[in-house]
């Protein structure tokens, strides 16, 4: 999506230890006009796709996935950071490792909100190692709901994310696929 591209050579800051900081448009103050273009390209994309639901994972990813919604007409589901190992009720969990805190914590979500008869899409803003896509289809899975595919902003495609998703099934479309990225040259687009 050159719109993104364009966006990310130009505001985009790469930090050590293969970190990009987006925060000026993407993770921390947001452009909703760009969000609104995202998420037509979610639509197009997945457009041959029944879809009932959005699930996402907080924070980062609830923004995006709200405004395509807007394209998908349907709910958006966040799976809850939970740092308790006490989850109590009926809820769905799995365990995700933070690429960038470099911590790990369960996600969960109400099975009232995830249901059998569910056709999902996930959306999140990056796809590294892959630990929070594949946290999310674990759910999706126990909740014995259809898993449409990912919709993922900016994939590292240098980390080993993509493949291990992808080889595990799931329909990926990543809008940005970075093939390497250095503090010196910046990003560099497959
Ligand atoms: P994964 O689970 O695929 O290793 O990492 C995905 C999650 O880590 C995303 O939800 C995102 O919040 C965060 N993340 C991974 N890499 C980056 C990055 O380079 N920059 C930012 N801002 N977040 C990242």
């Amino acid at each position: 999506m050159k719109l993104l591209k364009d966006r990310i050579r130009k505001d985009g800051k790469v930090r050590a230890g293969n970190v990009l900081k987006v925060d000026s448009f993407l993770n921390h103050q947001m452009d909703i006009e760009l969000f609104e273009e995202i998420g037509k390209e979610f639509k197009r994309r997945f457009a041959d796709s029944e879809i009932t639901k959005i699930l996402t994972i907080e924070a980062s990813g609830i923004g995006i996935a709200c405004i395509a919604a807007q394209s998908f007409h349907v709910p958006v589901v966040f799976a809850k950071k939970n740092q308790t190992k006490n989850i109590a009720g009926d809820v769905y969990t799995s365990r995700v490792e933070s690429f960038t805190h470099g911590r790990v914590y369960d996600i969960i979500v109400s099975k009232e909100y995830l249901r059998p008869e569910d056709k999902v899409l996930i959306i999140d803003d990056f796809l590294a190692n892959g630990s929070a896509l594949l946290g999310l289809s674990k759910l999706v899975k126990d909740a014995g709901a259809t898993l449409v595919g990912a919709g993922i902003v900016i994939e590292k495609g240098f980390q080993t994310g993509g493949e291990l998703v992808r080889k595990s099934g799931v329909r990926v479309e990543s809008l940005a696929i970075i093939d390497s990225m250095d503090e010196e040259t910046g990003v560099h687009f497959r």
